[in-house]
């Protein structure tokens, strides 16, 4: 069974947008995904059209209205994650989209203005999704990052290329870093290691790239990778001889 997508949105002429092309795109129109888009707008019951109204307590802005929503979620409802992407929600890691790419697919609800009626996530057990610490003009931009993670995950899409466990976050470190020929540019030059052909030895120094780039760069990830690897009895003897 393939992955299947329903996003709810108001902008639905936005899909299948970046994921029509390249690998996404393909595996787009070889079936190994499919996309649905269901417009906010038709579910709206009053004469308007309205989808949302002024914020309770007030302050500016809109916010997206909970029966509609609750609505459009009804008429596309059938077992699959219902996630809405939100700020406020935890923010997206590969071992969710991991989880996601495994299962049948996703329902993502598409915010826009300042967002949600709170009262939907309760009522329709709603997961939100955030794509980072930065706030989006609307959820489609984060529906295109959470899709396209996924369906490079889905079989046959990338090949083993997305499988191995060296990249980031697969095995909570970045990945070390890439080069390739000319084996001299402006100057600099490709690690010796890299051009030895000794395979235990460019493990070694990829190993230990992934692990300091890591360190520099995101010490929150460091800590985590350290913190696992206390838990486990190996893990623990090992942190210890490190001091
Ligand atoms: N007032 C809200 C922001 C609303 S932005 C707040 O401060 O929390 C409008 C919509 O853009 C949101 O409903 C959501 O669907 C989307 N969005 C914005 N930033 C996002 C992020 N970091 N991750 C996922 N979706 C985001």
């Amino acid at each position: 069974m393939s992955f299947a997508a329903t996003i709810l949105t108001l902008y639905p002429e936005m899909f299948p947008g970046p994921l029509g092309a390249s690998l996404a795109g393909r595996a787009l129109r070889e079936e190994a995904w499919s996309l649905e888009t269901v417009q906010i707008r038709d579910f709206a019951t009053d004469k308007h059209r309205s989808v949302d109204d002024t914020p309770a307590g007030g302050g500016a802005g809109m916010v997206l209205r909970a029966d509609v929503l609750a609505a459009a979620i009804d008429s596309v409802a059938d077992g699959r994650p219902l996630l809405a992407m939100s700020p406020r929600g935890r923010q997206l890691t590969q071992e969710r989209v991991r989880r996601l790419a495994e299962g049948p697919g996703a329902i993502i609800v598409c915010g826009r203005f300042e967002g949600f009626d709170e009262r939907l996530f309760e009522a329709r057990e709603v997961e939100p999704v955030s794509i980072g610490d930065y706030v989006l003009s609307g959820g489609e931009i984060g529906a295109f990052v959470l899709l396209d993670a996924c369906i490079r995950l889905l079989p046959g899409v990338m090949g083993a290329a997305s499988s191995g466990d060296e990249e980031s976050f697969e095995n909570g470190l970045l990945e070390y870093p890439h080069y390739t020929r000319p084996v001299e540019w402006e100057g600099r030059t490709i690690p010796e290691v890299l051009r030895s052909g000794d395979h235990a030895k460019i493990a070694a120094w990829r190993k230990s790239m992934a692990e300091s780039d890591t360190r520099l760069r995101r010490p929150d990830l460091w800590e985590r990778h350290e913190g696992a690897r206390v838990q486990s009895p190996s893990g623990a003897r090992q942190k210890k001889k490190d001091r």
